[in-house]
């Protein structure tokens, strides 16, 4: 495998991206955000069935793992981890496997380093690809989970003990090395801007999801170095807006740290008002603007992570403080459709 240069970023990628990925208007969803200037940004087609805003950070952490010779990833998320199944199947892609630690409610979860078998649950959405391809799936307990980076070093010592090669990527992929990614993308979406492909110089506001913060860095980063926008809007999908300052602060810093050619990242809140009910579960109100975005333009957004996000984008666009010119908004589409598709039982009340 090659790697391309990294535009104006020093560390290598293995190329992965199908890109530049889309940059598009819905003219509808102008109407529906009561006339805000809505442009999205499509890494929901970042690739075929890896895509999403994972493959971006894969670029640059992959690059790592072929340099130190690796043959087996080690990650973990949710049971539905669009992250976790990006993994498996770049891995798959580059000839690596992938011990994938994906966190259940219930008591089916192990510790991590014995295999509790995935073969109980459904194989459905990213668990399906998953298994596809033939991660090695253990299902973890909540309170195990909570100690992962410690559980996969545990989990990367018994693999070398039998003779494998393992990288450990941290939950998201969300690292210094693996924010580079977003940063590269924005230097892409300065290149569409510079085309003419939106209408405008830079938006005034570029707003995604965020979930282990890594994104949120990358493009608060990347904003900044290429004049995108003057500001970031991160929305929280779990945990809360304290914590991922703090994250996504340190994730800044080792970016940083990686690539001192950074300056210091633009203005970003997080905003975790419409994280709803629980992690990966939306109150009907919440499903039901799902479903009104897709009626009226064709844009799929997911449960978990875009759906809330966008709920953002309308509360920015609509806010009373909102007046003047019309709000150049950048939504980040990061993807999430496996998740969706393994959802559907859950959003039939919400069907027209
Ligand atoms: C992982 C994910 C996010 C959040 O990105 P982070 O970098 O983990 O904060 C957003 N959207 C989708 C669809 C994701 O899979």
């Amino acid at each position: 495998m090659t790697a391309t240069s990294s535009g104006s970023l020093r560390h290598r990628r293995v190329p992965l991206v199908h890109g530049p990925t889309p940059l598009v208007k819905r003219p509808a969803l102008d109407l529906l955000l009561g006339g805000a200037d809505l442009w999205i940004k499509r890494d929901d087609c970042t690739g075929g069935a890896e895509a999403g805003n994972k493959v971006r950070k894969l670029e640059f952490l992959l690059a790592e793992a072929q340099d130190q010779g690796a043959d087996t990833l080690v990650t973990c998320g949710a049971l539905q981890s669009n992250h976790a199944r990006a993994t498996a199947l770049v891995g798959a892609q580059l000839g690596m496997k992938a011990t994938l630690l994906l966190r259940v409610k219930d008591g089916r979860g192990g510790d991590g380093l014995t295999t509790a078998a995935a073969g109980s649950l459904p194989p459905v959405g990213n668990l399906l690809l998953d298994r596809m391809v033939g991660a090695d799936v253990r299902l973890v307990t909540p309170a195990v989970y909570g100690r992962r980076a410690e559980v996969m070093e545990h989990v990367a010592q018994s693999l070398r003990a039998r003779g494998r090669r393992p990288y450990v990527i941290p939950e998201g992929g969300s690292s210094g090395l693996g924010a580079l990614g977003y940063v590269a993308a924005m230097e892409e979406v300065r290149q569409q801007l510079d085309a003419g492909r939106a209408g405008g110089p830079s938006f005034d506001v570029v707003v995604h999801a965020c979930g282990s913060g890594g994104t949120a860095a990358g493009v608060a980063l990347g904003a900044a170095l290429h004049r995108v926008a003057p500001r970031v809007v991160a929305a929280a999908v779990c945990d809360d807006a304290a914590y991922f300052q703090k994250t996504i602060a340190r994730l800044v810093a080792e970016a940083r740290a990686l690539e001192p050619s950074l300056p210091e990242p633009c203005a970003l809140q997080v905003d975790d008002s419409a994280k709803g009910p629980a992690y990966g579960v939306m109150a009907p109100e919440q499903r039901r603007f799902l479903m009104e975005v897709a009626r009226a333009s064709g844009v799929l957004l997911d449960p978990v992570y875009t759906g809330k996000a966008f709920e953002v984008v309308r509360n920015l666009a609509t806010a009373p403080s909102q007046q003047g010119p019309r709000l150049r908004v950048l939504f980040l589409h990061t993807g999430g459709l496996p998740g969706l598709l393994a959802e559907g039982p859950s959003l039939e009340d919400a069907l027209p």
